[in-house]
């Protein structure tokens, strides 16, 4: 099971013992504000995580990922990618 709609890794974010966050795919609103787009987009579409979007990787998720600030580089689109090869390979 994805950790998280977007690709990142809720087990390796700093803030879940600060926030008592249960993980993004445990909570209907996150700790930051009233919603995430992305969370909200791929469930919306019924998907697990965004690798399994015909999208995928769209612009909103893209942005997310490298924003200057909150982004990763592009890891949590890695990271979609290699949670969608371990369910093909299933
Ligand atoms: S950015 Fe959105 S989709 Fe990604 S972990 Fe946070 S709440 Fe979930
Ligand atoms: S890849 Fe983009 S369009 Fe697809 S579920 Fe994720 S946020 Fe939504």
């Amino acid at each position: 099971m994805p950790e998280s709609r977007c690709g990142l890794l809720c087990t390796q974010c700093s803030y879940r013992e600060q926030m008592n966050c249960p993980g993004c795919v445990h909570m209907s609103k996150p700790f930051w504000g009233d919603s995430c787009p992305v969370k909200s987009c791929c469930e919306g579409k019924g998907r697990e995580h965004c690798g399994e979007c015909d999208s995928f990787p769209c612009e909103l998720l893209h942005q997310f990922a490298y924003d200057p600030k909150q982004g990763d580089d592009g890891r949590r689109i890695e990271q979609c990618r290699a949670w969608s090869k371990e369910n093909s390979a299933v």
